[in-house]
């Protein structure tokens, strides 16, 4: 039978409530999904009472709102706020700081939160110390008396590195500052931040929860009251809020998360080992393997170890260039010293970890017979790269 009324938040697993968390029936035809409200404002009955606070879409809207609702039951927070990009949602957060507050923050943060950090807001007077998380000894030295966030990203990307957000939440509840975690690349299937001590949750749902590459989308969730409504100021008062379109998208992205990540982290792990024995290869990242820094903290924190697996060519950037024109089914094959690392000198490059053969697959969906015969692919036109001879 079809149930009218929504399932109950406490009792359903997770799988549940990312199918019906945030919707329920429309009671007078009984259609299952949240419409696309294609609108911009709402009739009051009595002028300033409008209906359960609707007035107008860059505040609120009823696609959005239901997204919101099912996001905040995913990640067990007490809200959510939607914005139009990942990046929308991290302006918003840094919206609530004046000049001279500190943050402390990740070394290999995302690179356009790195842009945002320092391009716009160093530039209004907020000061960030970049550490490396994954020592949380860096973090506890690095708070000061200023520090308004810690700010962490678990697992990094492309190294993959692994902080302790149990410890990091401590740190950050002796300083009074709260801990934002971007949860990206994880999703909150594979990490629940909030339930470790974490204060924000934010997301890039362009990736994982949308999971089907057809919409860009943001948010931040958490259960502290006083944070929601100044963040939901900054975003009503700059317009970043979601798309109805777009909120819709994610929405039916999350229904599918739980049984994608798990196909994404089983083929993950089974393409790491598989490079482990590989004579190509110089090294392998994935924090599911024994060999990871970062295992045993990620085995307490992470359901899964999530889909994406880093690893260096023994023949270098030619190696890497040439793995990545070889192979076909995988679409997101990154390439740091030549794509999103490319402006980094590559003495700096190598100190921060990043070695020249480094290679970061993010492995999708598609069989695992057909992901590995693309990775063989791969190696055999790698271990065939050289460098190019040196000129004069
Ligand atoms: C993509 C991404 C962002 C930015 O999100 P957009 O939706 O692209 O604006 C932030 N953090 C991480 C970890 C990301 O991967």
């Amino acid at each position: 039978m079809l149930a009218m009324s929504s399932i109950d938040p406490k009792t359903a697993r997770f799988e549940t409530r990312a199918i019906h968390a945030g919707q329920s029936p429309n009671p007078e035809n009984g259609a299952l999904m949240t419409p696309v409200y294609l609108n911009s404002t709402y009739a009051q009955p009595a002028p300033g009472e409008p209906i359960d606070g609707y007035e107008y879409s860059r505040t609120t809207n009823p696609t959005r709102t239901s997204l919101e609702r099912n996001l905040a039951s995913l990640e067990g927070a007490a809200w959510g706020l939607c914005f139009a990009s990942g990046m929308s949602a991290i302006d918003s957060l840094c919206a609530r700081l004046s000049p001279g507050d500190h943050v402390v923050a990740g070394l290999d943060l995302y690179g356009g939160t790195y842009r945002l950090f320092t391009k716009k807001y160093q530039r209004f007077g907020i000061e960030f110390s970049f550490v490396d998380t994954t020592d949380v000894a860096n973090v506890a030295a690095a708070i000061c008396d200023r520090t308004k966030y810690v700010y962490v990203e678990t697992p990094s990307n492309p190294l993959l590195g692994i902080t302790d957000i149990a410890a990091c939440a401590e740190l950050a509840k002796k300083a009074g500052c709260p801990l934002v975690v971007d949860n990206t690349f994880a999703s909150p299937f594979l990490q629940s931040p909030l339930e470790l001590g974490a204060d924000l949750v934010l997301h890039s749902c362009t990736k994982y929860l949308g999971g089907h590459s057809d919409a860009v989308a943001g948010a931040i969730v958490g259960n502290d009251e006083g944070l929601r409504e100044e963040i939901a100021f900054y975003q009503n008062s700059c317009g970043g809020q979601l798309g109805p379109l777009s909120s819709f998208l994610i929405l039916r992205g999350t229904k599918t998360l739980a049984l994608r990540m798990e196909r994404h982290s089983e083929s993950a792990m089974a393409i790491a080992k598989f490079l482990e024995g590989r004579d190509e290869v110089e090294k392998v990242i994935y924090p599911g393997l024994a060999s990871h820094p970062g295992h045993e903290v990620a085995k307490r924190q992470m359901r899964h170890f999530g889909g994406m697996v880093s690893f260096e060519l023994k023949t270098g950037v030619p190696g890497g260039k040439a793995f990545s024109m070889a192979t076909r089914v995988f679409p997101l094959v990154e390439v740091p010293p030549i794509m999103t690392h490319a402006s980094i000198p590559a003495a700096e490059r190598r100190a921060a970890g990043m070695a020249d053969g480094l290679v970061r697959l993010s492995v999708g969906v598609e069989h695992i017979d057909d992901l590995l015969a693309d990775v063989e692919r791969g190696l055999v036109a790698a271990a065939a790269a050289v460098e190019p001879a040196a000129t004069a």
